[in-house]
C-alpha cells in the first residue's frame, strides 16, 4: 500500500478530541493549533482532498515535528503520527522535489558508503575552523552547511569508522561461542560516537557472543523515507537485507534507538507495496531485531556483584525506544544489576529531549526551547551521569547540558555496563 493511503487511513481514525495537543512538545512550545497532531492529521486531509495547496507554509508545518510519537502514546483513537508524517512527507516531495543536498546525499552518498566517508572526513577537516562551544567538546558545522544546520553544534566524527576497527566476524573474548548475533551499527555509532560500538562489542565478548559486524551494512534509512524519498529509503533496506543475509544469526543487535524503530518498525510499511519475496525477508530480518537492552535482559543474565554504591545516574527514555519500541523497563533492569550504581529516575524521563534527528539542524532555536525542562529536570536529580539508550539524544543532551556548563556526564547505557566490567 503507498504511504499515501496508510496516512489517510490513520487520519480517518482522528475523533479531534484534541488530547494530543496537550502532550505534543511542538505545540506546547508554539501554541499553534496546525502544528499539533490534530492539526496536522486535519491537514494532511484537506491537501489530499485538494482542497489546500501544497505551499511552503504547508511544509514548515510537517517539517516541525520531532517525530517523538507522544501524541500517539497518549491518543485514545491510536492514531500514528508516523506513518501520517511518513506519507504526507512523501506527497511533498512527490510534488515539490527535494532539495538539491539532500538528493545527492540520499541517492549517492549513504549507498556508497567509501565515498560517504570521505564526504565525513573532508567534513570534519572544516569543522575544525569553528572554535568549540559550551563544555568544548561540540561546535558549529563548516560554515558551507551553517543554512542548512542553523547554528546546531555536533561533536567532532571519529578519526576511524567503527567498521574499520574490526573484522567482519568478531569472535567472543570468552570462548567458546553460546551464541552468535549480527551487530547493525547505524551512522552515529560508525562515524562519531564508535567508543558505544567498542563497548557493545567488549560486553557481548565477554559473554561469549559472536558478533558479525557485516561491512555492506549502510544507513538505516529513517533520514531518507522520512524527508519523504520512499525509493532511496527502499533501496537501503534491500542493501541491508542482503549484508546481513549471508548469515545464520540468534540476533540482529542495535543501540541506536532510532535506526532500531526503522529496522523493526517502519520497513514493514516502506515495503508494503513489494513483492513478497520482499515481504518475508523483512518480516524475518524485522523479528530478529533487538535493542542491546532486550537482548541484555533477555538472553544474559547479568549477575550483580554487590559494591557499595558510588555513582547516581538518571536515565532519559529515547521517544524511539520508549514509545516506538515498548523498551521501558528493560534499561531500568540493566542498571539495577550494575554494581556501584544508583538509579534516580528523574521527572517525566519520557519526556522527549528536544533532538528529534534532523529536526534539531533545521529547528535549533526550537529544539533547545523544547530542550530546556529536560535539562531541568535531569539537573534536579543531582545525578552525575544521564544515561539513556540513543545516539540521537546524547548528541543533544551533550549539547543543552554543554551550554549550561553543567557537569552531567552523558553516557550511552551499554557504555556504563561496560565500566561495571560486567
Ligand atoms: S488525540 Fe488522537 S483522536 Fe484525539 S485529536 Fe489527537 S490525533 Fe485525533
Ligand atoms: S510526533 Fe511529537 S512533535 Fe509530532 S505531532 Fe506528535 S507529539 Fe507533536
Amino acid at each position: 500500500m503507498y504511504p499515501t493511503q496508510i496516512m489517510l487511513q490513520e487520519a480517518e481514525k482522528c475523533s479531534r478530541c484534541g488530547v494530543c495537543a496537550a502532550v505534543c512538545p511542538v505545540f506546547r512550545e508554539l501554541q499553534r493549533e496546525t502544528y499539533s497532531s490534530r492539526g496536522k492529521t486535519e491537514i494532511a486531509k484537506a491537501l489530499v482532498a485538494g482542497e489546500l495547496p501544497y505551499s511552503s507554509y504547508t511544509e514548515d508545518i510537517f517539517s516541525k515535528c520531532l517525530l517523538c510519537l507522544t501524541c500517539k502514546g497518549a491518543c485514545p483513537a491510536g492514531v500514528d503520527q508516523g506513518k501520517l508524517i511518513l506519507g504526507i512527507r512523501a506527497e511533498l516531495a512527490k510534488r515539490k522535489g527535494l532539495p538539491f543536498s539532500k538528493k545527492v546525499a540520499f541517492k549517492y552518498l549513504l549507498k556508497k558508503r567509501n565515498l560517504f566517508e570521505k564526504a565525513l572526513k573532508a567534513f570534519s577537516y572544516l569543522q575544525m575552523f569553528a572554535p568549540p562551544q559550551g563544555n568544548g567538546k561540540l561546535r558549529h558545522l563548516p560554515f558551507f552547511l551553517s543554512a542548512f544546520g542553523k547554528g546546531r553544534l555536533i561533536p567532532d566524527l571519529s578519526k576511524t569508522p567503527l567498521r574499520k576497527e574490526f573484522p567482519e566476524v568478531i569472535p567472543p573474548s570468552k570462548a567458546p561461542a553460546q551464541m552468535r548475533v549480527g551487530l547493525f551499527s547505524g551512522c552515529f555509532i560508525d562515524f562519531v560516537d564508535p567508543a558505544i560500538g567498542r563497548s557493545l562489542i567488549r560486553v557481548l565478548g565477554r559473554h561469549g557472543v559472536e558478533v558479525v559486524f557485516p561491512k555492506k551494512q549502510t544507513c538505516c534509512g529513517i533520514p531518507v523515507f522520512m524527508s519523504g524519498d520512499l525509493q532511496n529509503g527502499l533501496d537501503l533496506l534491500k542493501m541491508n537485507i542482503e549484508a546481513f543475509a549471508p548469515y545464520e544469526l540468534d540476533a540482529i543487535i542495535v543501540a541506536c534507538a532510532t535506526c532500531g524503530t526503522a529496522l523493526k518498525e517502519s520497513y514493514k510499511i516502506l515495503v508494503e507495496g513489494e513483492s513478497q519475496e520482499w515481504r518475508d525477508r523483512v518480516n524475518a530480518f524485522s523479528t530478529k531485531v533487538l535493542d542491546i537492552a532486550e537482548f541484555l535482559t533477555q538472553k544474559i543474565k547479568l549477575t550483580k556483584a554487590e559494591k557499595e554504591s558510588v555513582r547516581k545516574v538518571t536515565y532519559h527514555d529515547p521517544c524511539h525506544l520508549n514509545r516506538g519500541q515498548g523498551v521501558l523497563s528493560q534499561p531500568r533492569e540493566v542498571l539495577k544489576s550494575l554494581p556501584g550504581i544508583t538509579l534516580v529516575e528523574m521527572r517525566d524521563a519520557q519526556r522527549c529531549c528536544g533532538g528529534g534527528g534532523s529536526f534539531s539542524f533545521y529547528n535549533y532555536d526550537l529544539s533547545q526551547q523544547i530542550s530546556r525542562q529536560k535539562v531541568e529536570d535531569i539537573q534536579a536529580t543531582k545525578a552525575s551521569v544521564v544515561v539513556t539508550g540513543c545516539p540521537g539524544c546524547m548528541l543533544q543532551l551533550k549539547d543543552q547540558l554543554g551550554q549550561k556548563n553543567s557537569q552531567v556526564e552523558v553516557k550511552h547505557l551499554i557504555q556504563l555496563v561496560d565500566e561495571a566490567g560486567v
